[in-house]
């Protein structure tokens, strides 16, 4: 038996009963009473109908993501790779663009299984639950435009580092970082401008005490930014959101219309206040560092296992080749990962409180920030006592309860 075989089949179904055990625990931790900060805002019907919403969402999620593995591990063991490689080396083309259609045709074919994933959640369960505004129209267009931008911006990071490491011999690691991240952070710069708007329409807020309001508290704040837009959210889902897109004075603020509507000016604004805490308090950049030294970190890695024939052989491969190598070192790299997002997720709590409580300093209402809250997470159905260990492993954010205990904590 190969050992890298045993390595990776060992850590995808690994991940996977991991996820089953924090998804069970999770699910059990639901307790019917409605938590007293809430008592204003839910009865126990609508409390009922969130809970079973999280219930119905994790029962698919674990069946979608069981299918998968499934097909996965069929994929790997029936020598599916190999068979891609002869299919993509079939052309005749240089190793650059082999490898292109070698990935094209991999995530062509993961994409296609995730449109069914995609329409079922959107279609049966979104629409079940009331949030769907999704036409088929939209969800069909969507769907391709996403999958030309993976392809075009994927195919040319991925042709660059195949390149690297192709001709740059052993530091090829080094200038695939560098690439990576100029092109990472190119992406985010120009996204407000030429990708979000494929997807979105961009208003800017119209004159009004809003305006005056955001613009008043960002001028004390000394906050530089372009401009305010609302964002036509309501088109796809009545789930609400708010973020900001762009650096330093070419920054947007994009509020969803879906929040405009359901939400006061105070809550807004302290919605927006705790955004502004989080590039106030150097979150956003100690994210990107963060995130610049775990891609060197990855890179670093992977040079060491590209031309593993061990590595190639659990995946039934003929050729060796750099296009191949970078996929394998993913299942490997998966439980690093895992390790990796536990520490960021847990950095991402902590600066969630410091904006909310920045948020509740700076604007000095912290009621309306606590009221933003409620709103938000009864309006999105969003799980009120998540398991300990579900917060552990995947919450970015700390559940609400939590939230609005520290703000209440901070004025008394
Ligand atoms: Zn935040």
């Amino acid at each position: 038996m190969n050992i890298y075989f045993l390595i990776i089949f060992t850590l995808l179904i690994g991940d996977y009963l991991l996820g089953l055990t924090v998804e069970t625990a999770n699910l059990r931790a639901l307790r019917l009473d409605v938590p007293e900060e809430f008592a204003d805002v839910y009865d126990r019907e609508k409390y009922k109908k969130s809970q079973q919403y999280l219930r119905e969402n994790t029962f698919f999620e674990l069946a979608s993501s069981g299918v998968f593995l499934i097909i996965t591990l069929v994929f790997i063991s029936a020598g599916g790779f190999n068979v891609l490689d002869r299919f993509a080396r079939a052309f005749k083309a240089g190793e650059i663009i082999t490898g292109l259609i070698f990935a094209g045709t991999l995530i062509a074919l993961s994409q296609v299984l995730g449109i069914f994933v995609a329409a079922y959640h959107t279609f049966v369960i979104e629409e079940k639950y009331g949030f769907n505004r999704t036409t088929v129209r939209t969800f069909v267009a969507d769907f391709f435009k996403k999958m030309l931008l993976t392809m075009f911006l994927g195919g040319i990071i991925f042709a660059l580092i195949l390149w690297f490491f192709g001709y740059a011999g052993k530091i090829a690691w080094l200038y695939c970082w560098v690439a990576t991240v100029l092109f990472e952070l190119f992406v985010v710069f120009i996204s407000p401008v030429v990708i979000m708007p494929l997807f979105n329409k961009f208003t800017p807020l119209e004159a009004g005490e809003l305006k005056n309001k955001i613009e008043e508290y960002a001028r004390k704040e000394r906050f530089a930014m372009q401009g305010v837009y609302i964002l036509d959210g309501s088109r796809r889902s009545s789930k609400s959101n708010a973020f900001f897109a762009g650096f330093g004075k070419s920054r947007r603020i994009a509020l969803y219309d879906t929040l405009v509507k359901g939400h006061t000016v105070d809550e807004l604004v302290s919605i927006l206040a705790h955004e502004m805490g989080h590039y106030k308090k150097r979150h956003i950049l100690k994210q990107i560092a963060i995130s610049i030294v775990t891609t060197g970190f990855m890179f670093y890695l992977m040079s060491l296992f590209l031309n593993n024939r061990l590595l190639f052989d659990a995946f039934k491969m003929e050729h060796l080749s750099i296009y191949a190598g970078l996929f394998f070192f993913s299942f490997l790299f998966t439980p690093l990962q895992t390790i990796i997002s536990l520490f960021s997720h847990a950095f991402s709590r902590k600066c969630e409180y410091q904006a909310d409580a920045y948020a509740a300093r700076t604007y000095g209402r912290p009621q309306a920030m606590i009221d933003a809250l409620k709103k938000l997470s009864v309006n999105n159905l969003s799980n009120l006592t998540p398991h300990p260990w579900k917060v552990f492993f995947s919450y970015t954010h700390p559940p609400v309860l939590e939230r609005i205990r520290a703000i209440k904590n901070i004025h008394s």
